[in-house]
């Protein structure tokens, strides 16, 4: 087999999802720790403690907190290349999430075993089903009460309509926990406080049938334990392999994150089954990432990591060939060739150079404005990844300056910001407003936030008569010239140049729209 080959298949790329507080960053840490990427425990939680003490504005820090240095964690687990892509929590956010989530080849879902499906949750998974990827559950929080195991299987199967198919079994839960049964090997796994790092800290029977199993949990739990398996062998599904590849099935597992139990379980079992890189569509075919031409995509941009350099990393997916450092592609948008120097690499969360990036792998490119969120980069190739959409935004407010002087940088935080996708930016073409359109509030407040601290302006948000937004193309050249005139008011320019109308009302887009047969309003702006 080639390097390329090799490289590709050992890479298992995937995001975590889950409800907020469900365990997701303790879980993260355990992963890391188990891949040897960080040495102690604590540290994914302290930045984000420190972070929430020093500013009240938590929500959007505990956010920015984890995921701006820790974007992208690599680490080796055996002989794979682990690859864990951070999805922000906040529902205000969910459209990066829903970028994220394009990026990954699988991902894992994360349930508090008190709380079950939550709505999060729900959400975060009917993106995984748009595109069928793969996915693991994880029931954490065993070491306390929860619901039965049976009803939560029962809720994720009916509410999330996935069938399950349990993996890893509890033995007792809350302070009865014992352990786990290996469903698949018929190994138990003792639980035991302070222990379970790893698989020789613990404490393993080779089956049920042990003689010394009776005698570490007693003689009824055992017998309760029995039947308990026999119920669920009935009423559930064995594990099926390309059920779960086609989306169909979730492997469940359960244990404690934060008590690093189950965890090794689960991540010997992901990086066993869960898919290697998957092919991508693109405009015109389907790339697979055992081809030797290099192409990517960008799905996320950061501004400011580091604020001293005012930097805007682009977070681009490898999806075929190979990532050389220093190495020219093709930008397709700009149709020109672009020197990728010192990209970033994304060790847990010490940034460093990279030499090299196979398919799965996510590298940083240094961005000073010609890069957005969907960009293609290729070999030459003229082609395009599809499926990374901008959306239309549903809150509009104006910007207001308090001192008037700071107009310029305002009008470059406004862009530079937008470039991450969270908002977006238009710029009227009758007046000189700035508008700034979002999916949700809270984006209107982090933006005034970072506005000033990476900024310096002392911007307000102000209500706008502006109702929703459409991107207007098609028609002919003369149909497009009268229109803007005609609609001149409501017309503007958003931070890629293109051309976008600004509805007061829905009655006034249906009735634009209806004037307008010959042109589109789309909704999203797939980046082309
Ligand atoms: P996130 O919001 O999903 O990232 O959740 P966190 O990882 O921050 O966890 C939320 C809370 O649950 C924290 O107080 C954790 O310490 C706690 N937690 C995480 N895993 C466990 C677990 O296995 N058992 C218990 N009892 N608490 C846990």
């Amino acid at each position: 087999m080639s390097e390329h080959l090799r490289e590709t298949h050992r890479r298992r790329t995937f995001a975590i999802v889950s409800h907020p507080d469900a365990g997701k960053t303790t879980l993260t840490e355990k992963l890391l720790l188990f891949g040897g990427a960080i040495q102690m425990a604590g540290s994914v939680k302290s930045r984000k403690a420190a972070r929430h003490a020093t500013s009240d504005w938590m929500a959007l820090e505990k956010e920015r907190g984890i995921s701006v240095t820790s974007s992208v964690m690599q680490f080796p687990y055996e002989d794979r290349i682990v690859n864990l892509l951070d999805t922000p929590g906040h529902a205000d956010f969910s459209e990066d999430t829903y970028r994220v989530l394009t990026a990954v080849d699988s991902a894992l879902m994360v349930i508090d075993c008190a709380k079950g499906v939550e709505e999060r949750t729900i959400k975060l998974m009917e993106v995984c089903r748009l595109r069928d990827t793969p996915i693991m559950t994880f029931i954490n929080k065993l070491d306390r009460e929860g619901r039965s195991p049976i009803d939560l299987l029962d809720e994720v199967e009916s509410v999330l309509g996935i069938q399950c198919a349990p993996v890893i079994w509890p033995i007792g839960m809350g302070s009865r926990l014992k352990g786990v049964v290996h469903l698949l090997s018929g190994e138990v796994h003792l639980f035991e406080s302070g222990r379970n790092f790893t698989r020789q800290d613990s404490t393993i029977f080779a089956s049920l049938d042990d003689p010394q199993l009776e005698a570490r949990i007693g003689a009824e739990m055992l017998r309760e334990l029995r039947d308990e398996l026999e119920l669920v062998e009935g009423a559930s599904h064995p594990f099926d392999k390309a059920k779960y590849l086609a989306g169909q099935q979730t492997p469940v597992f359960f244990g404690s994150a934060v008590n690093n139990f189950g965890v090794q379980l689960l991540l010997d079992f992901f990086v066993e089954h869960a898919p290697a890189p998957k092919p991508r569509a693109t405009t015109s075919r389907e790339i697979a990432p055992e081809e030797e031409a290099f192409s990517g995509f960008v799905f996320k941009i950061q501004a400011n990591m580091d604020p001293q350099h005012r930097d805007r990393v682009a977070f681009l997916r490898v999806c075929s060939g190979r990532f050389d450092a220093g190495m020219k592609a093709f930008h397709v948008r700009s149709g020109k060739d672009q020197k990728l120097a010192n990209a970033l690499t994304f060790m847990a969360s010490d940034r460093e150079i990279v030499e090299t990036a196979y398919p799965g792998d996510v590298i940083g490119l240094h961005n000073h404005g010609t890069i957005s969120i969907g960009d293609t980069f290729t070999s030459g190739e003229k082609l395009s990844f599809t499926g990374i959409p901008n959306f239309a935004p549903e809150l509009f407010r104006r910007a207001r300056l308090r001192d008037p002087l700071k107009l310029k940088q305002l009008q470059k935080g406004l862009a530079q910001l937008s470039e991450e996708g969270a908002t977006q930016f238009f710029r009227p073409m009758m007046s000189n407003d700035l508008i700034l359109g979002a999916v949700g509030t809270l984006q209107f407040d982090v933006v005034a936030y970072r506005l000033k601290d990476e900024y310096s302006v002392d911007a307000i948000f102000e209500p706008v008569t502006v109702s929703t937004a459409r991107w207007v193309r098609g028609g002919t050249a003369k149909k497009m010239e009268e229109f803007r005139e005609k609609a001149a008011m409501n017309l503007a320019i958003d931070a890629a140049g293109e051309l976008v109308y600004l509805a007061p009302t829905r009655v006034n887009l249906q009735l634009t729209q209806e004037r307008w047969p010959d042109l589109t309003f789309a909704a999203t702006r797939e980046h082309a």
